[in-house]
Parts: C-alpha cells; sequence; structure tokens
C-alpha cells in the first residue's frame, strides 16, 4: 500500500510524536486521506491548547494542510463500519480511544492512556506529566481497562509494547493475560 491509497486515518489526539508523520516536506504524507479526530480536541488544539507552542504550530499546520479532509466526530459515532471513537479524555483535553469491531471481536486502542504499563496498569490512578488533565485521565484510564477485562477486548496502545487481551489482577489493577 502507498500513501495516497491511504483512506482513513484515525487521531486519537493531537500530540507531536503523534502528528510529525503527516507531513513530508511541508506537504501531506497522505495525500488521499481523511484525518478522523474529535471535535473537541481539534477545537482545544486550534484555540487553546496548553502544549508547548511549537507543538501547537505544528497541530495548526496538519489541519491548513489537510484542510477539508479533517473530519470531526462526536464520541459514539461509528466514523466507519467496525470503528467506533469513545471519550477517553485526559491526556489531552479531547484524547479518543478507539473500539474496532468485526465479526464478534472487540478491541481497544487506547491511544495515550497509558504511558508506562507496568506502573500504570497496576495504579491506575497515577499519571505522568504528559496527561494535561490527570484527575480526567486516571478516571479515563481505569474505565478502559475495566471495560477491556470485562469485556474481553484485546487491548493496545501506542506506549504499550504488549498487546492482548487483559484481566484483573487479583492483587492490583490489571495485567495482560499469558500465554497470549
Ligand atoms: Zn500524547
Amino acid at each position: 500500500m502507498t500513501p495516497a491509497e491511504v483512506t482513513d486515518i484515525f487521531m486519537t489526539h493531537l500530540d507531536v510524536d503523534h502528528i510529525s508523520g503527516l507531513l513530508t516536506g511541508g506537504e501531506a504524507t497522505y495525500p488521499n486521506a481523511v484525518l478522523h479526530i474529535s471535535g473537541v480536541e481539534f477545537d482545544a488544539w486550534m484555540h487553546d491548547m496548553d502544549r508547548e507552542p511549537e507543538y501547537v504550530a505544528l497541530a495548526k499546520r496538519v489541519a491548513r494542510v489537510y484542510g477539508e479532509r479533517i473530519k470531526t466526530f462526536e464520541y459514539g459515532d461509528e466514523v466507519v463500519p467496525g470503528i467506533t471513537p469513545r471519550a477517553a479524555r485526559g491526556h489531552t483535553f479531547g484524547h479518543t480511544r478507539y473500539d474496532i469491531d468485526s465479526k464478534g471481536v472487540g478491541m481497544t486502542i487506547v491511544g495515550d492512556l497509558i504511558h508506562v504499563a507496568a506502573i500504570q496498569m497496576r495504579w491506575t490512578d497515577y499519571c505522568t506529566i504528559y496527561d494535561a488533565h490527570p484527575t480526567m485521565a486516571a478516571a479515563a484510564r481505569e474505565a478502559v481497562l475495566a471495560d477491556a477485562a470485562e469485556h474481553g477486548r484485546i487491548f493496545a496502545g501506542m506506549h504499550i509494547k504488549e498487546i492482548g487481551r487483559i484481566e484483573r489482577d487479583p492483587v492490583r489493577g490489571y495485567r495482560f493475560v499469558s500465554p497470549r
């Protein structure tokens, strides 16, 4: 698949390590792709995001370059068949998780709610300095882990080395089910 053949890109949020690849030499890396993003997250970055100024500038540049191909959604909208964004706010103001469901198998992409799985899956109230709204982030982290454990959803995140089903840990928090 070539970059031009990519039709849809699903953004969990607009932090610099999630959007830098969208531009190549100032042009869209994916010239035909729609960028899906939560309206809450998009508006925050365009107006009053409290991230580093150069990160905000990059997000605005991406918005300019992709222009009409940015499509905002409400949480809970099934954006394309089988892919539903849900609120997972706190890491950034409009941070999103994606639930992907196909043929009875569910997967949750948790985005940046977890940076250090060994700690944050156990102590879900522990936040990194990257979580802009720690109380919201902690609640979202607990909620998404509980949901994935309860419903047997495959669990993955951008900063999590492992991927697979999770369960409640008998001592504290959650853990990946092994062997996977
Ligand atoms: Zn982030």
